[in-house]
Formats: C-alpha cells, structure tokens, sequence
C-alpha cells in the first residue's frame, strides 16, 4: 500500500507536541500545564452575543473578508493601542485563528526555494507552514537564558532566497519580549533587502516588562508588514479559533487568495462576539495582564522552591525551566523530551519539552515549558506535587 502520509513536505512532523502533552496529562491524571490554553473562558458578555449569534444569526458564510463590523472593530483596536491605521475595508483579513493567518501568509507569499527566517525556538505551526509552502526555514537562534538577538546569526541566516522574516513578540514559549532596539535592527533588514515582516502577535496583551511593539509601528514597516492577533488569546476562547491581520491591501489580498481555498471564510456566530471583545474597556486588557502577572509569579515562585532553574519570562503565558539541577537531584533523565514523559509519575504534572521547538536540537535539550494561564488552584495543586522534587 502507498504510504498515507506521501508529501514529503509533512514528513517528520507527526502529531503536535501539545496533544501529546494533553494526551498524557489524560492519561496520567496529571495536573496538564503543557498545552497553554487558559482553563476559564473569556468575558461572558462576549459569549453571550456568540450564544445569541448562535440563535438568531448570523450563521450562514460572512464575506470573504470577514464581517464588516469585525473588521472595523479589528482596524480600531489597532488605532486605540498602537496608533497604527489600517483601513477595515481592504487592509483587514479574518482569519480561522492565528493558524490560517500564518499558513495562508506562508503559502501567498512564498515560492519553492524562497526563504523564511524564523527566530528559534519557534511555535510548531511555523515549520510545518513553510514546508507546505514548499519554501525553507532559516532559523536564528535567541539563546537561553536571555534570548538576545544576534545580528550576526541573523545577517548570516540571510541569502538572495531571503523572502519572509517570521517574527513573534511577546514570543512563544521564551516568553522573550523583542525590545524596540532589536525590532528596529530586524526593521533595518527588512527594508534594505525589501522583505516582508509576517509579525506573530498573538500575545500583544500579555506584556509584564515593557510594551508590546508591534513592528509594523516602525518607520517605513507598515507598507511591508502583516500583523497577526488571536481572539483565542486575547479573550481566552482558544477553540473559537478566530484570529485576524491587518496589512497593506496587497499583502492582505495575497493571504485572501490563499484563505479562500484553506477555509473560505470561518465562526459567522463568533465573529460579532469577537468585535465586542475588541471594544471592551481599558479595564479588560489591564485585567488580563494583571492576573496573568500574578500568576507567572505564583508558578514562578513554586518552580524555583521545587529546585527549578527558572528562567525569566517578559510575556506570553509560558515560563521555561533548565531542568538540569532538579533532573539530577531526582536521578530523573536530564533531556527535555524524557523528562517531560517522566514527570507525570515523578510528580503528577505535565510540562512541554522545549526541544522540540528547536531545528538545533541541543539548544533546547534541557529547557522544558510550563503554561500558567490555569486557576490559582489548578497551579497551587501543581506547585505542590512538584514540591516532591525539592
Ligand atoms: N502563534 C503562536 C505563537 C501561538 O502560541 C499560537 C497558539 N495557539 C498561535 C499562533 C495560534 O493561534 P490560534 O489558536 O489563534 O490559531
Ligand atoms: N499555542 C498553544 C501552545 O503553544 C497551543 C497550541 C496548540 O495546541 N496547537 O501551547
């Protein structure tokens, strides 16, 4: 029989890390910080214009581009926290969450042999993307602990195939937030190569030091710049999947194209829940951060009095742990994937081995990633099980 998988462009990808994780955390009856994925949903006036949508309209296929007053919500939720100006008519794209964006960006902007630079350790999607695209993955390395930007790395990563320059701030799973030097630095790049900058911004509300920058705020990146927000991140309904860009009509009519044939259009209930959540108050998105604050510090402080190295998260709702002192004191294996497989009867918990966001394997050998956007007592229970390994 043929072999079932038989583009060689998926080979090697398997099934994602995250329903692995969440499998085992199923199986197991551990405490599943794997995943990120928030266990409370999101504001409950926004759900209930989703239930109402549900029950009275819409529910039929909003237009290609989205719903024209989600698009409008979309285009002034730019303007209110980034002063960016994006017209809702030609400029703004809905998306099936940021996932589409992504992928439909990958496959509009990219030809076979084009070149993407990625900055590792990367979200798994990226990858898979690419390679779909039929275009290559350049990565550069944000080393840990600090993950600094490494202009060398990056000049180096470049070549005349350079096509794309995939970025994430706030990023996943570092929890590193690219300061406005670094972006400037990539800024730079981009327009003396004149490449596009696709700027993963799922987690623009989840910044504890600093600001979030978007990069298509910078001096002359608008024109070359697509943005990517998440309605799964930002109001806590991951499985909505409902996500959007903003972008220069070229670049958004280029994703379309690519859109139209991946899902069409996508969640017509969903979509003016989603424009209520975008015109929530101030208080929301301070909310959001605030509470997600506390409770990075909550499982920050557990980690490291369960003998975690901890390393230092900016933003996203991810803390990475070096697992080489509290794997040694524990006679447990000191590899990430390993680890991760053991912990669940070591100590009732499930983590995501870092490695596997890496193409440089070893760079992420012994960092694993604990999501904290759980209940306090969801991260209490976790924080004690761990305490066995103290
Ligand atoms: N980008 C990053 C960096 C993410 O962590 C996620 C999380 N799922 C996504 C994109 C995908 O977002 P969505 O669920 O909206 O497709
Ligand atoms: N973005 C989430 C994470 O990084 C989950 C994504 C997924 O399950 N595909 O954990």
């Amino acid at each position: 029989m043929v072999e079932a998988l038989r583009n060689p462009r998926l080979h090697g990808f398997g099934t994602t890390v995250f329903a692995q994780m969440s499998a085992l955390a199923q199986k197991t009856g551990a405490v599943n910080l794997g995943q990120g994925f928030p266990d409370t949903d999101g504001p409950r006036e926004v759900a209930e214009v989703a239930a109402h949508a549900v029950l009275n309209g819409p529910n039929q296929y909003p237009p290609l581009p989205g719903q024209p007053g989600l698009r409008l919500a979309v285009a002034e939720h730019q303007e209110r926290f980034y002063g960016l100006t994006y017209d809702p008519d030609s400029e703004v794209l809905i998306t099936a969450g940021a996932t589409e964006a992504i992928a439909g960006a990958m496959f509009a902007l990219c030809d076979h042999e084009d070149e993407v630079i990625t900055f590792e350790p990367s979200y798994d999607s990226y990858s898979a993307s690419i390679a779909m695209a039929g275009a290559t993955k350049k990565p550069v390395l944000l080393a840990a602990p600090d993950y600094p930007l490494d202009m060398d790395a990056f000049r180096a990563a470049l070549s005349d195939k350079s096509r794309v320059i995939l970025l994430n701030t706030p990023h996943n799973p570092t929890g590193k937030v690219f300061t406005r030097a670094e972006l400037e630095q990539i800024a730079e790049v981009a327009i003396e190569r004149d490449l596009v900058v696709v700027s993963d911004d799922v987690y623009q509300h989840m910044v504890f030091d600093g600001e979030h920058i978007p990069i298509a705020s910078l001096p002359g990146m608008r024109e070359r710049t697509i943005s990517i927000g998440s309605a799964g991140k930002t109001f806590s309904f991951t499985g909505w999947k409902v996500g959007w860009l903003t972008a220069p009509a070229d670049l958004r009519n280029a994703v379309m194209t690519a859109k139209q044939f991946l899902t069409f259009v996508n969640a017509a209930p969903l979509q003016p829940a989603v424009e209520v959540g975008l015109r929530l108050g101030d208080e929301y998105f301070h909310g959001l951060r605030d509470e997600l604050l506390a409770k990075r510090d909550r499982l920050q402080r557990g980690l490291a009095a369960a003998g975690f190295d901890v390393l230092h998260t900016q933003g996203t709702y991810f803390l990475t742990c070096d697992i080489r002192g509290v794997a040694e004191r524990n006679n447990l294996p000191n590899t990430s994937i390993e680890f991760c497989l053991a912990l669940p009867e070591a100590a009732g918990v499930v983590a995501v081995p870092s490695e596997v966001f890496y193409s440089t394997k070893e760079a992420g050998r012994h960092l694993i990633r604990f999501a904290f956007c759980k209940r306090d007592d969801v991260l209490d229970e976790a924080i004690r099980r761990l305490s066995v390994l103290a």
